[in-house]
């Protein structure tokens, strides 16, 4: 079912070699590419505005998420340059503060950020939200013989397909593993520093075949007795989607 969501993904490309590839020059150059889309692109200095809903709407005064930080970066070259990496500026401060905290905690923990937003909001295909800068989609860091277990991070928008068990064991390698507790950890801190800016999470979706693991966890079951709302339910095509990720809504108060 994942092949068959690839072949609508044709602006998605995969770009795995740029992070492991041996070509300096590449890498610069593509540094440099990115960099300079950051600062023509970063947005202006009004305040941003979420219309509608993320289902249906529209951003205005977005702006760009670094492309990386000290232990986050956005894990695609060509969806960054495509323009897909906008938030709504309090949801930017947010994810950069969790970042920091995260960082002070697990000072060599590298966290990835997946897909947000267009620039001025709208349908981003094929996400069914994503669509007024207050979503996101998170990479589920991985863990194997309890040590962080980044290969698959690399691989660009391919991760979206990658398929993880019921367990979230790597199908193709059960030794590899989400680590269910650093999940609800970064779930609890977006929490906590999205209230300091004014915002809550509404909605976190995340495979609910996962939800045992993730709540028999010390920080899940911190989380499962939180007001953060995970959904209860989801139809067999979003499930299948939200296992290599965590997508997360969040609310203006
Ligand atoms: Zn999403």
């Amino acid at each position: 079912m994942k092949f068959k969501f690839l072949l609508f993904l044709p602006i998605l490309s995969c770009n795995a070699q740029v992070s492991n590839s041996n070509n300096s020059a590449t890498l610069d150059s593509m540094a440099l590419q990115i960099e300079n889309y950051y600062t023509q692109n970063k947005g202006n200095n009004l305040p941003s505005k979420s219309i509608g809903t993320p289902g249906k709407g529209q951003l205005i005064n977005g702006k760009l998420i670094p492309f990386k930080g000290s232990n986050y970066e956005y894990f695609d070259v060509n969806s960054y340059l495509s323009g897909r990496a906008f938030l709504h500026q309090k949801v930017k401060e947010t994810l950069l503060n969790t970042y920091k905290k995260l960082d002070s905690i697990y000072p060599q923990r590298q966290f990835k950020i997946m897909e947000c937003a267009n620039k001025n909001g709208g349908a981003l295909f094929p996400h069914k939200t994503h669509q007024n800068g207050l979503s996101v989609d998170f990479m589920m860091p991985l863990i194997q013989e309890n040590k962080p277990y980044y290969k698959l991070d690399t691989i660009g928008t391919t991760h979206y397909f990658i398929t993880l068990n019921s367990k979230g064991q790597y199908n193709r390698d059960t030794s590899i593993a989400i680590d269910f507790n650093l999940v609800a950890k970064q779930i609890l801190i977006l929490g906590e520093k999205a209230r300091l800016k004014g915002l809550k999470i509404s909605k976190v979706i995340i495979n609910t075949g996962f939800k045992d693991e993730l709540f028999a966890t010390v920080f899940g079951n911190q989380l499962r007795l939180s007001k953060i709302y995970i959904v209860k339910s989801l139809d067999n095509y979003t499930n299948y989607f939200h296992d290599d990720h965590f997508h997360i809504d969040f609310e203006i108060l």
